[in-house]
């Protein structure tokens, strides 16, 4: 068997293509969406992520602005630069991108931001809507991955689904969504990380597997059944000197062995990768909706 290969690149061109049209609807009714991120510090991994979602805003226009701010900046700072974007009618997402310096509290931050402008779902509230099974702004990611098999209606209801990572951004929203008892969900979920006993027979139960853990081509051939569906949602980087920047970019996945045993199967990169902010502007999109119907 050879898998097919999911195609990220194409489906996110299609969300943003349906995104231009309803971008097009808010501005008729002079609602141009907005979404604000706050960078601190010069992470080069953080700076690059937001310069592309600043970018990615950009091409099918929604106002993007990006706040940069020392490392050395206070939490107090920091937290009237969040109060200011909660209560402006011209941001409809903010995001700080994570991770921040030491000195400050992450979770004091998210709190603050007014969860109907919460476009990572990173905050409390969304999270436990989400959980809950209502309605409310999806963390990207894992929205991003079920927006993808839907595209190439894999359908997870009454499959295993095995996850590896447990992580608050991938592994656990992901596990929770797949769990609802909705359309596009109803799987049987397990949940696996670092003190999880024999791993690999864990996997080969499984008919969809999702690998977020952060570790080179961790999943091998022999830790999957035929036919299996394999989301990568690794992103690692791997010195190589025959590539123009040094280094490339590799899932948690051995993704050569693995194709040919698996039914589907994301690449990287061009699989999750591009999904994730794509998702990301559908929030935006989504919150600057609300906006306008609040101003109707
Ligand atoms: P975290 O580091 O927050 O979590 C990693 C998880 O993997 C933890 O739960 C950890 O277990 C588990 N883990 C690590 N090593 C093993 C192992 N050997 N066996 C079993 N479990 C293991 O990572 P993230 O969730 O933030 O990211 C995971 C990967 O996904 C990274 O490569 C990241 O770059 C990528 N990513 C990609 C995105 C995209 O848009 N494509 C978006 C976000 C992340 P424990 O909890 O026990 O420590």
């Amino acid at each position: 068997m050879e898998a097919v290969i999911i195609d990220g690149k194409k489906v996110a061109d299609e969300i943003r293509a349906e995104l231009t049209v309803r971008i097009a609807a808010l501005k008729e009714r002079s609602v141009t969406p907005g979404l604000a991120a706050v960078l601190v510090g010069d992470d080069p991994a953080s700076q690059i992520y937001v310069r592309s979602k600043a970018r990615a805003c950009e091409k099918i226009g929604v106002h993007s602005e990006v706040i940069r701010k020392p490392a050395d900046i206070t939490q107090d700072e920091l937290m009237s630069i969040v109060r200011e974007l909660n209560g402006r009618d011209d941001t409809d997402g903010i995001l700080v991108q994570l991770p921040l310096p030491d000195h400050i509290d992450e979770m004091t931050v998210t709190l603050l931001i007014d969860p109907a402008k919460d476009v990572d779902g990173f905050h409390p509230y969304n999270v436990g809507m989400m959980l809950l099974g209502h309605p409310t702004l999806l963390s990207c990611t894992p929205h991003g991955i079920i927006e993808l098999m839907r595209s190439y209606n894999i359908d997870p209801a009454g499959k295993e689904v095995v996850i590896l990572g447990r992580s608050n951004i991938v592994g656990k929203p992901l596990g929770v969504m797949l769990l609802q008892k909705a359309e596009m969900a109803n799987a049987t979920v397990t949940f696996c990380h670092s003190r999880t006993t024999d791993l690999k027979s864990v996997c080969r139960r499984a008919d969809i597997l999702v690998a977020a853990i952060g570790q080179p081509e961790f999943v091998t051939a022999d830790m999957v059944k035929d036919g299996v569906v394999i989301i990568d949602v690794g992103q690692n980087r791997i010195e190589d000197e025959t590539a123009q920047k040094g280094y490339r970019l590799v899932g948690d996945v051995d993704f050569e062995a693995c194709r040919k045993k698996a039914s589907y199967i994301t690449p990287v990169p061009g699989g999750v990768g591009k999904m994730t902010i794509a998702m990301l502007l559908s929030n935006t999109v989504l919150s600057a909706e609300r906006r306008a119907g609040h101003l109707r």
